[in-house]
């Protein structure tokens, strides 16, 4: 984990290095921006830059110390470092359990104890630093925790660093904003989304690449999420429905999505079941972990609504091309490329109105599945608005 690892961010990149160097650099961070994009990475970097036994310069990491190997070999998970303080679950009892992204909020405890730990000299090196993901879970619901780390954040240990991260930086106090310094962290582009899929996934098609990167809407993250999926065949079921999509077919479409999203989320939940019997990778995929609050409890019914957005994204695609193709776009403009047929029987069956209505009311369904209402019903809805979308008489 180094700044290498860093995809896009060059502004962020360049005023943390430079911040480091001008010897003015400050006690407190907050990086802040969507889920997904690289906080957690750049969090872990600097940490380990200001960790370093022997900086090459300042700002960065020698990669040779016992610190910096130690941080490159947990790949991100922070635990057992001298100076790397950890956020336990329950300081008293667990004295290994670590606070995961999935808990939501940081307690009270957790927060008093990096406050204790943070107070002291560091022990092997120059720093002591705390990393919090998410650290808007200081907050809610127990100002308790978030004045006691506002205190240690007023009065800082000279050879403290506090790294905060945060997707949703409008629920931290603001208070704690005003004394770290902010750094802004930016959707990525689809160039760099498939830069970064390239990188860990061998196994994915160069074409499912390409449609999670468009998919993802500059998260990294999601990106890796949709491609847990099984977006190939997802995409394949979503082109047929829509074929079929004519004005006695329509109300079927929308049952048939969220009959897909029922049976696949049901298999999901159950492969992720499997896998957590085993002993979990130290650290991997940190960026997936911190994707999007739907990855935090991934009960069944989460990963049916977990699909039934995937699928709902997939029409989406479908119909902004049918709606460039009705404004006369050629096929290779599309998002899908191979999809331009249908593209074209969309823009003629609901014409660009109602294709920009359709695009409505994708969005419409996607919120009312993150509002926990039933899947069938929202299902129904997208029927609903379907039929009456289509274009009217001949
Ligand atoms: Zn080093």
């Amino acid at each position: 984990m180094s700044w290498s690892h860093l995809l896009g961010q060059r502004a962020a990149l360049d005023y943390l290095r430079s911040a480091q160097k001008s010897g003015r650099a400050p006690h407190g961070y907050l990086f802040y921006g969507p889920a997904g994009v690289g906080k957690r990475t750049a969090a872990v970097a600097l940490a380990q830059a200001l960790l370093c036994h022997q900086p090459p310069e300042p700002g960065e990491a020698c990669g040779a110390c016992k610190s910096c190997r130690w941080i490159a070999a947990r790949n991100g998970l922070l635990t057992n470092h001298p100076d790397l303080i950890p956020l336990l679950k329950n300081p008293e009892t667990e004295k290994e359990k670590v606070l995961g992204d999935q808990e939501q909020i940081i307690p009270l405890d957790t927060v008093l104890d990096i406050c204790a730990r943070l107070s002291k000299s560091p022990m092997a090196g120059p720093k002591r630093v705390v990393v919090i993901p998410e650290a808007h879970r200081m907050c809610t619901g127990q100002a308790e925790a978030a004045n006691a780390f506002l205190k240690t954040l007023e009065e800082p240990p000279p050879t403290s660093v506090v790294i905060l991260t945060s997707s949703r930086p409008e629920a931290l106090l603001e208070t704690i904003v005003s004394r770290v310094q902010p750094v802004r962290f930016r959707r990525l582009s689809a160039e760099d989304i498939r830069a970064g899929l390239a990188q860990g996934n061998a196994k994915a098609q160069e074409d499912e690449i390409a449609l999670a990167a468009a998919l993802a809407d500059g998260s990294l993250g999601r990106a890796k999420e949709l491609l847990e999926g099984d977006l190939g065949r997802w995409r394949t079921a979503v082109m047929k429905a829509l074929e079929r999509a004519g004005p006695q077919a329509c109300p079927g479409v929308g049952l048939a999505l969220w009959a897909l999203a029922d049976a696949e989320g049901k298999r999901l939940f159950e492969e992720a079941e499997q896998k957590d019997d085993e002993p979990a990778a130290d650290g991997e995929d940190e960026e997936g972990a911190e994707a999007e609050e739907e990855a935090a409890a991934k009960t069944e019914s989460g990963w049916k609504r977990f699909v039934f957005r995937r699928l709902l994204d997939l029409c989406e695609v479908a119909f902004r091309d049918a709606l460039v193709t009705a404004a006369g776009a050629g096929p290779d403009q599309l998002l899908q490329p191979d999809g331009a047929k249908l593209a074209q029987a969309l823009a003629q069956r609901f014409g660009d109105e109602g294709c920009s209505r359709m695009l409505e009311a994708l969005r419409e369904a996607h919120f009312a599945t993150r509002l926990y209402v039933r899947g069938d019903l929202v299902g129904r809805m997208l029927a609903g608005r379907m039929v009456s979308n289509l274009r009217r008489g001949p």
